[in-house]
């Protein structure tokens, strides 16, 4: 996909069909949680989804790389330069144009303009570009921007260039004994009435607004996403049910992906962080099954808090957890799990393992669930061990037992 579309135009009806292809395999079905938050860098609480409307983009805008290399020389680059003639040719890739009274008909450049105008206005609004006179879609003679070129080939470019601080007749008469012929007073005079005020003082330092000979791809995609995405719904929740920093909540996002190599972890993790696993309370509130009772105590209603906490078989399950594994691994403080750290982990201190072990405690609790099996703390410890074998396995397989050592050292010395 990323080929076809570097080098020519891709469909709006083939960005949405492929979103709804990726988007269907992701969650298996309809999405489960705001689109624009997938898009979003771990630490935000999202799954750096592949925004294809905006890799487009950012694959158009990289040409801008060797549209500004003044040593680059192509045939296509020639033929735009050409295309843009009316206009002073690719130094309207610098003027403030409106790209819907420019006449370019090629789609693919067009696009570049757009999403290149589009980009600056974002990304730095008062910039030099906007005091540049020609193609300026807020300096109009007759209602349209226009370019003089015997103006500009005289370096006649920017509002300054207008020589505000004298008179139209004085400043006429300096810039024809200064080289400018083939002008009359009308014309010049006719120029300087259509700057509006704003822009004849407070000229900005000339400064580039990104470095397009070194910005690639990957920079204009980070740049547009970032105006794009956002967090998950579930991050202002968190953030108040807990009494959270933005800061550890980007913890709590991250950590997963920090201490736990199995992707079902993970996403099983990511899943508790959005609340969007299935609980007999939900599958009941949409007609899938009758009872909203607990799967494990058949008591109380079964929600994210009753089932990983709450619950008689849950908690007996966590105690005997924290007592004959999480505080022998963590000998200095004698730990009482209270909901918050079940549900986010700890998130201070150096805490991966524990942190580890409490993914894993849910998941077995979740698994549990599924399978009508009450949850029991020996059969946990098989699986823990068995987990720590496997692993030590592959740290010898693929050369890296240090990692492993890392991660596991206190749990050999205690238990092995
Ligand atoms: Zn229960």
């Amino acid at each position: 996909m990323i080929y076809p579309s570097s080098v020519i135009c891709t469909p709006y009806e083939v960005i949405k069909e492929f979103n709804s292809l990726i988007f269907r395999f992701l969650w298996n079905g309809n999405d489960k949680v705001i689109r624009l938050s997938t898009y979003a860098p771990y630490d935000q609480g999202g799954l750096k989804m592949l925004d294809y409307d905006n890799m487009v983009k950012a694959l158009r805008l990289s040409w801008l790389k060797r549209i500004a290399d003044p040593d680059y020389v192509g045939f296509w680059k020639c033929y735009l330069d050409h295309l843009l003639v009316n206009e002073g040719g690719l130094f309207l890739f610098q003027c403030n144009y409106d790209i819907n009274r420019l006449t370019i008909s090629a789609i693919f450049y067009r696009e570049l303009l757009d999403w290149w105008s589009k980009l600056r206005e974002v990304k730095d609004p008062d910039n030099i570009y906007k005091y540049i006179l020609w193609n300026n879609k807020e300096i109009k003679i007759d209602g349209k921007s226009v370019f003089y070129k015997h103006f500009f080939d005289n370096n006649i470019i920017y509002t300054t260039h207008l020589l505000y601080e004298m008179t139209n007749i004085e400043s006429f008469n300096a810039v024809r004994d200064a080289g400018l012929k083939k002008s009359n007073f009308l014309v010049w005079t006719g120029l300087r009435q259509s700057v509006p005020l704003k822009l004849r003082v407070h000229v900005p330092n000339f400064e580039h607004i990104l470095d397009l000979e070194k910005f690639k791809c990957r920079d204009y995609y980070q740049l547009l996403i970032k105006q794009k995405y956002e967090r998950p719904n579930k991050w202002a929740k968190l953030r108040e049910e807990f009494n959270l920093e933005d800061k550890q909540l980007s913890e709590a996002f991250v950590m997963p992906l920090r201490v736990a190599n199995e992707p079902y972890l993970r996403s099983f993790q990511y899943k508790v962080l959005n609340s969007i696993l299935y609980t007999n309370e939900l599958l009941c509130k949409i007609g899938y099954i009758s009872d909203p009772n607990c799967s494990f105590c058949h008591q109380t209603t079964e929600t994210i808090s009753h089932i990983f906490f709450d619950c008689s078989f849950s908690s007996s399950f966590w105690n005997e957890t924290c007592e004959k594994i999480l505080n022998k691994l963590n000998s200095c403080v004698c730990l009482s799990l209270e909901y918050r750290d079940i549900i986010l982990g700890f998130l201070t201190g150096e805490m991966d393992l524990l942190n580890y072990i409490i993914i894993l405690g849910k998941t077995y609790l979740w698994t549990c669930r599924c399978k009508e099996t009450k949850p029991s703390f020996n059969h946990f410890e098989r699986i823990l061990l068995n987990k720590y074998q496997t692993e030590k396995y592959i740290s010898f397989k693929s050369n890296s037992i240090n990692l492993f050592k890392e991660k596991w050292r206190i749990f050999e010395d205690l238990f092995i």
